[in-house]
């Protein structure tokens, strides 16, 4: 049991960690802090407000929002420097991961202010705990980008990468990133997606990228969702006879229908050579041909 069980709340900041989606995944302490704090900030105040009812705590809220972050942390700050109890917390899950709002933490660290964590649920630590992959070594990204040459990219960052790669995914774009995942990995990338986590219709589909791909074309996916992979880690160059560029290149593209620039970013990669050396290589094959 903690010590301060019984003492009355400290003046700070209290970072309170929500349920995620199962109720019952809030801790007694989350419990007494949000039942003895002066204010409660909620990134949304009715959405926090479902979950004060369920548990009749009573205690006053204030938004606190990316659109008003700037004046309310200002505001919020004042009244912890006057002694204020102040609880935050986000829609689910623990504050200032992937949500707005994170720099309350930040200003009242500079303002002196204590600032105290209170863990709970989160779907990051969630997903990864029971995908089945290495939680050893682990990369949270939070969302990809939205645009599919960004993301491309985004991903392209972590091919040689073997630690786990945890991501937040929406639905309307998952189908988009798998795509992503298969011409920057290859077709056999194991994937798992973790979804709607702590609730009724929790699901987890653990299969390669070109597998997942085809099972979500004749499903629709709905709900929340963690995506995670754990890349080959980079191997060490080897004195083995490699086949062409060209041979690699036509190879790659039948089996995931990639574009040949696709195709040839993705061989420069495994070769760990550059990109110019790679089409340079590719062109003299290509010539050598004629
Ligand atoms: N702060 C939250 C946390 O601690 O996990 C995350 C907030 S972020 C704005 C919301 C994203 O988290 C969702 O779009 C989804 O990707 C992921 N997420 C939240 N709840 C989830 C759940 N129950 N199952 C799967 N993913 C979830």
């Amino acid at each position: 049991m903690p010590a301060d069980r019984d003492q009355p709340l400290a003046p700070g900041l209290y970072l309170v960690a929500t349920p995620i989606g199962n109720l019952e995944d809030i801790t007694l302490r989350a419990l007494r802090i949000l039942r003895s704090a002066d204010r409660i900030a909620c990134e949304d105040t009715r959405q926090t407000q479902k979950l004060l009812n369920h548990f009749e705590i009573k205690v006053p809220t204030v938004s606190y929002h990316m659109h008003n972050e700037l004046t309310r942390t200002d505001e919020l700050i004042e009244a912890l420097k006057a002694g204020a109890r102040i609880a935050i917390v986000s829609d689910a899950g623990t504050h200032g991961i992937a949500d707005p709002g994170g720099q309350i933490a930040t200003a009242a660290i500079a303002a002196g202010i204590s600032v105290f964590p209170v863990p709970g649920a989160n779907a990051v630590i969630s997903g990864l705990i029971a995908s089945g992959l290495p939680t050893d070594s682990f990369t949270f990204h939070g969302f990809l980008p939205a645009k599919g040459g960004q993301r491309k990219t985004a991903l392209e960052a972590l091919v040689r990468d073997g630690s786990t790669h945890i991501f937040y995914e929406a639905p309307h774009r998952i189908e988009d990133t798998l795509a992503d995942i298969e011409t920057v990995f290859g077709p056999a990338q194991h994937v798992v997606i973790a979804r709607e986590l702590t609730k009724l219709h929790e699901e987890f589909l653990r299969a390669t990228v070109a597998e997942l791909r085809t099972t979500l074309s004749a499903r629709t996916i709905r709900g929340e969702m963690v995506l995670l992979l754990a890349p080959a880690p980079a191997e060490a160059p080897t004195q083995q006879v490699q086949t062409s560029i060209a041979a690699a290149v036509a190879t790659l593209m039948q089996a995931s229908g990639s574009t040949e620039m696709d195709a040839l970013k993705r061989v420069a990669r495994e070769r760990g050579i550059g990109k110019s050396e790679a089409y340079r290589e590719l062109q003299r094959e290509q010539n050598r041909r004629k």
